[in-house]
């Protein structure tokens, strides 16, 4: 695994910078992943959102979160999901570019106060990565990614404060609600939890089922907040 991640260092050092997105060529010097015309094409969740879990184009509560209460506050993301962002997030995790959670931080630090509805919080919890992914890939980039941005909005990271009791299958090609049974019951988190404040943070809001579980375990350690804020939005 060391030899895995040295060898993503070396590759990540010789490889000319281009955008990682459409391969144009970086200025010198810059630290950002994309080029100028791929960074202002982000978009953001604009217009009506989902006041529970941020869908846009949501006239009230979304379908989803009609169905059944979240058991987080309320969930927001940075961006929508849009091609510039696919190869980010697919470089970030499949391609070791574990370099690319100090960009990636900085961009979701930026849209934080467009989100005030989040509130404060005293730390940034990842949503832990799934044991044999993360065995896998060496790293989990939600751990990654919340370890940035505590250091960038001056509040603790805690990545134990939620832990996985059992075993999960992998989220892949499961239905949402297999996706919601496969997870459920799957944390805990530890009495240090009581009377805070926590933002939960993830890559990529899909079903946002996973992160939904963590809160819950947040939740019922006795915490007094827990938001999900996550670079992407799958809409
Ligand atoms: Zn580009
Ligand atoms: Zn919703």
């Amino acid at each position: 695994m060391l030899t895995k991640h040295i060898w993503g260092l070396l590759l990540n050092a010789l490889l000319p910078r281009t955008c990682a997105h459409c391969a144009e060529d970086l200025p010198a010097g810059t630290e950002q992943p994309l080029c100028g015309a791929c960074l202002t094409s982000l978009e953001r969740p604009a217009g009506p959102l989902c006041p529970v879990c941020g869908l846009p184009g949501a006239d009230g509560p979304c379908p989803a979160c009609r169905e059944a209460p979240r058991p987080f506050d309320l969930a927001r993301s940075a961006f929508l999901f849009t091609p510039p962002l696919r190869s980010l997030t697919h470089a970030f995790k499949y391609s070791g570019r574990t370099s690319l959670a100090r960009p990636l931080a900085l961009l979701m630090a930026a849209e934080l106060p467009r989100c005030p509805e989040l509130g404060t919080f005293d730390a940034v919890v990842p949503v832990p990565l799934h044991p044999s992914r993360e065995r896998r890939r060496g790293y989990n980039q939600a751990a990654l990614l919340a370890r940035e941005l505590a250091g960038l909005s001056g509040s603790s990271f805690e990545p134990g404060a939620v832990r996985r009791v059992r075993e999960t299958r992998p989220q892949v090609d499961l239905r949402r609600r297999e996706r919601l049974e496969n997870v459920r019951g799957a944390f805990e988190a530890g009495p240090g939890a009581k009377g805070r404040r926590f933002l939960v943070v993830d890559d990529v809001a899909t079903t946002l089922a996973t992160a939904g579980d963590a809160a819950r375990a947040l939740k019922e350690a006795g915490a007094a907040g827990a938001a999900v804020f996550t670079l992407a939005r799958e809409a």
